[in-house]
């Protein structure tokens, strides 16, 4: 059969793009496929900071000279938007213990990035070397003939895209990755409604700080998150998380106007919101069938996070090149996926520990925790998989005490390997 390229990007996120970018180096044909317009007018929230921790993904990545250094993979992206660095990390009890997590000497552990400049110029990049980027196209369907992936678009019109392999970098709905099948073994856990406000004349935040508000008084089960903006001097963004039952919007009205934050959004002007519904699926560990690999989101529990979502477009690339060449590219990706991400080991339950914080636990018993840790600093990290586990060794260190004060919140510790995001979520 004519007209069949080498691969189909199916997602211009960083995975799609990533992957669409380093095929095309490889000498691949390439089409990549965008539902959306254009990057500059993305709405899906992210707040957009980069995890220096040495280590997270097996990775170390640092940021020098326009560039983002992937120093174990042996990569590098161009960055050059602008960069605001986090130093202090606060999780806030509702009468205001806080536990603080930072780094010898303020170093950062995280830098906020434009994730619309990022994107932006690895499609300007794309687009250089040869990938016929489609945006404004979505892909609605398909079928896997054994020889080539036939895949359904709808753009103007309507028409068909024959491509020898596709890779599918959709992001965390994977509503495709189900219509190929491949959500059958997955546990849908939740679907979280975030959205992020981003919020001009925000009153008493420190500056370079990422903070997090736990308890009931905040309206919500998830944090309620204040953190840096691109925007200015005294813009924040608020990021909130809710569900179907309780929306983001009436959460964010009562913490504004009734929430122990209320004095510090006094004289508060929104100038932009952002939002996505997120599937907390449990992550896909074979992420390929047949000639179609699932890379980025579209696979993991929640989110591989921008610079995992990178490496995964790299990886995807050099995959699709040795599948190819007659190789089995998918079965070295699928190694590299296995052992990159925390959320692929029985572990990730962890970090559902640190977000079912509440309803676990009453904001009485949330003071009385946080109480008991606020004059140490824990270190600094963005990491979802390490925060929890440095609160709980912490607070585990006072155990005695807490079973003989609070035998209540004594058993409910023991109890916390079981739980899930589910509850969280559920209203
Ligand atoms: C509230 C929130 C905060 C976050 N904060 C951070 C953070 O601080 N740091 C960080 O690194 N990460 C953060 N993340 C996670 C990060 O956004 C993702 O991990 C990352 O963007 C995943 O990249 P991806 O390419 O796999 O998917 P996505 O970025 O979701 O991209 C998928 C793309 O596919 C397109 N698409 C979907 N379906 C189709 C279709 N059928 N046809 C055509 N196109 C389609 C979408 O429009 C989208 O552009 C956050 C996420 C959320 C929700």
């Amino acid at each position: 059969m004519n007209n069949i390229i080498d691969l189909l990007v199916i997602g211009g996120g960083p995975a799609g793009l990533m992957t669409a970018k380093t095929a095309a180096e490889l000498g691949l044909k390439v089409t990549l496929i965008e539902k959306n317009k254009n990057f500059q007018q993305l709405r899906r929230a992210c707040s957009a900071q980069f995890i220096l921790d040495n280590g997270y993904e097996k990775e170390f990545i640092k940021l020098e000279n326009g560039k983002i250094l992937f120093t174990k993979n042996n990569f590098e992206v161009n960055y050059t938007g602008n960069l605001v660095q986090i130093k202090n990390k606060y999780y806030n009890s509702p009468k205001g213990h806080k536990i603080h997590f930072a780094l010898p000497g303020q170093k950062a552990f995280a830098v906020k990035f434009d994730k619309r400049k990022l994107l932006d110029d690895l499609c300007n990049e794309c687009v250089a070397l040869g990938v016929d980027v489609r945006m404004s196209t979505l892909a609605c369907g398909g079928s896997d003939k054994g020889d080539y992936v036939s895949i359904n678009l709808k753009g103007t019109n309507t028409y068909t895209l024959n491509a020898k392999k596709v890779v599918i970098a959709e992001g965390a709905n994977a509503r495709l990755t189900g219509l190929f099948g491949l959500n059958k073994s997955r546990t849908n856990f939740a679907t979280a409604l975030v959205s992020k406000y981003i919020l001009e004349d925000v009153y008493g935040i420190e500056p370079n700080s990422w903070n997090l508000f736990y308890g009931k008084t905040f309206f919500s089960n998830a944090p309620v998150i204040i953190g840096p903006s691109l925007y200015g001097n005294n813009t924040f963004e608020l990021t909130i998380s809710g569900s179907a039952n309780a929306k983001p919007d009436s959460i964010y009205e009562n913490v504004i106007n009734y929430s122990p934050l209320k004095k510090n959004f006094e004289n508060t002007k929104l100038i932009d919101k952002q939002g996505c519904a997120v599937k907390a699926f449990s992550s896909l560990k074979t992420p390929y069938s047949g000639n179609i690999l699932i890379i980025g989101d579209s696979a993991a529990f929640v989110e591989v996070e921008v610079q995992g979502a990178l490496m995964c477009g790299y990886h995807a690339a050099n995959a699709i090149f040795k599948e190819l060449k007659g190789k089995n590219g998918f079965e070295t990706y699928t190694n590299w996926w296995k052992s990159a991400f925390e959320f692929n080991s029985d572990e990730y339950l962890l970090v559902s520990q640190g977000y079912a914080l509440v309803p676990t636990y009453t904001d009485d018993e949330l003071d009385y925790l946080f109480a008991l840790i606020e004059n140490k600093i824990l270190e600094g990290t963005y990491s979802q998989y390490k925060t929890p586990k440095l609160i709980w060794d912490e607070i585990l260190l006072h155990k005695d005490k807490i079973k003989s004060e609070r035998p209540i919140i004594y058993e409910k510790i023991k109890k916390m390997n079981t739980m899930t995001l589910t509850d969280t979520f559920k209203n």
